[in-house]
C-alpha cells in the first residue's frame, strides 16, 4: 500500500485537531505517514500524539533551525520527501499557511492541487474530493490528474479516529536552500486564548448578526453551554460589536462545523459562502421569511434574546 503523507499542523509541537482528521482521511487512501516539521525537541511529543491516531510512520526533519522560518522550507522538505517516497497523496490542512505550502509544493512537484476539500474519498485512479466553489453556489467533485495529488482539507471534513499506528519515527535529512531561508521569524506572540475553540476548527459554531442589536451575551452564553466557538456576520463586525476575526463569509472565514447556529442573521449569499457546508444548520430569526431558513435543517422563528437564554438554561441543567 502506498504511503499518504500528512503534514502535521502544530503550534510549538502541540498537534492541532485537523491533523487527526487528515490521518483519518489518509487511512482511506493508503498508509498514513505523518510529517513533523518543527523544533527537534518537539518532535517526539508530536510523534507520540499522531501515533495514537493511526500514523504508521512519522518523518521528522533533522534541522534545528527550521522552525525559525516561514513556509518556504516546509515546501522544500515535503518536495524531497515526496520524491523519496512517491506517496499516493499529500494531505495538508486548509489553513493560510497550509494552503501556501501546498501551492509552493505543487509547483515544485509539477503536480495538481486541490484546496479546501470538505470531503476526500478513495477511488480508482486517485482520491476524489468534494468542494464548495463560487461563493458556495456549486458543489464539485474533483480529482488530480497529474503528478502526486496535493490536497488541502478544511477542518471538520472527517472525524478523528483513535487507534494506534506503528508510529515508527524516521529522521529525514532534508536540504534547505538559502532561498527558502530568506524570510525568518523575528518574534512571535501567542494568540490570546479566549477559552473557546478556534473558529475554523470548532465542531460547533454559534454566530450572531445584526439581529443581536449589539448584545452578544445570549450568543456567548449559548456558545459556552455547547463548548462552541463564536462567529458573526459582517453586519455585526462592521458595527464594531465583534472583532473582524469572528467574521464568517465570503470576505471572512469559512467554517464547516458539525453544527452551525445562526442567530439574527438573514442569510445573505456572502454569509452563506462561509458556512453552508456545515453539517447541520440551525437558525433563530424572528422573520419567518428570512432567506437563512432556505438552507436550515432546523429553524426557530422567534426573538434570539428569548430563545437563546431559554435554550442555554435547558442545556446547563443537564
Ligand atoms: P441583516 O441582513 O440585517 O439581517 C438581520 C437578521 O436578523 C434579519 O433576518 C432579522 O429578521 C433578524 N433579527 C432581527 N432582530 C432579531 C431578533 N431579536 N431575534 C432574531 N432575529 C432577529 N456578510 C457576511 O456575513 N460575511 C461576509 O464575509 C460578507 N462579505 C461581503 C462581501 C461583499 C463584497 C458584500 C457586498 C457583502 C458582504 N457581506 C458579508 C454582507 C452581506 O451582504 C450582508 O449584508 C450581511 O451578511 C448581513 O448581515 P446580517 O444577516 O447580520 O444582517
Amino acid at each position: 500500500m502506498s504511503e499518504v503523507l500528512v503534514l502535521i499542523d502544530h503550534v510549538d509541537g502541540a498537534v492541532r485537531k485537523p491533523t487527526y482528521e487528515l490521518l483519518a482521511i489518509a487511512k482511506r487512501l493508503g498508509e498514513p505517514s505523518a510529517v513533523f516539521i518543527g523544533g527537534a525537541d518537539q518532535a517526539s511529543g508530536a510523534a507520540e500524539a499522531v501515533k495514537k491516531y493511526g500514523a504508521e510512520k512519522v518523518y521528522t526533519v533533522d534541522d534545528t533551525e527550521i522552525k525559525g522560518y516561514l513556509v518556504a522550507p516546509k515546501a522544500e522538505v515535503l518536495q524531497q520527501l515526496a520524491e523519496k517516497t512517491s506517496p499516493a497523496a499529500i494531505l495538508i490542512s486548509s489553513s493560510f499557511e497550509g494552503k501556501e505550502i501546498a501551492g509552493r509544493l505543487a509547483i515544485k512537484l509539477k503536480s495538481g492541487i486541490i484546496t479546501d476539500a470538505v470531503d476526500v474519498q478513495s477511488s480508482e485512479g486517485g482520491p476524489v474530493t468534494t468542494q464548495s466553489v463560487f461563493a458556495g453556489n456549486f458543489t464539485v467533485q474533483a480529482k488530480v490528474t497529474k503528478g502526486t495529488p496535493i490536497i488541502t482539507v478544511k477542518p471538520n471534513a472527517a472525524a478523528p479516529e483513535e487507534g494506534d499506528g506503528a508510529g515508527a519515527v524516521e529522521e529525514f535529512a532534508a536540504t534547505i536552500s538559502d532561498a527558502a531561508k530568506s524570510a525568518k521569524i523575528v518574534a512571535s506572540q501567542p494568540r490570546q486564548a479566549s477559552g473557546r475553540p478556534e473558529l475554523t476548527e470548532a465542531a460547533i459554531v454559534v454566530a450572531g448578526g445584526r439581529g443581536t442589536g449589539g448584545n452578544f451575551e445570549p450568543i456567548e452564553g449559548f456558545a459556552d453551554a455547547l463548548g462552541a466557538a463564536v462567529g458573526a456576520s459582517r453586519a455585526a463586525v462592521d458595527s464594531g460589536w465583534t472583532p473582524h476575526t469572528f467574521q464568517i463569509g465570503q470576505t471572512g472565514k469559512t467554517v464547516s462545523p458539525q453544527l452551525y447556529v445562526a442567530n439574527g442573521i438573514s442569510g445573505a449569499i456572502q454569509h452563506r459562502a462561509g458556512m453552508q457546508t456545515s453539517k447541520t444548520i440551525v437558525a433563530v430569526n424572528k422573520d419567518d421569511e428570512a432567506p437563512i431558513f432556505e438552507l436550515v435543517d432546523f429553524g426557530v422563528v422567534g426573538d434570539l434574546h428569548t430563545v437563546l437564554p431559554a435554550a442555554t438554561e435547558q442545556i446547563n441543567k443537564r
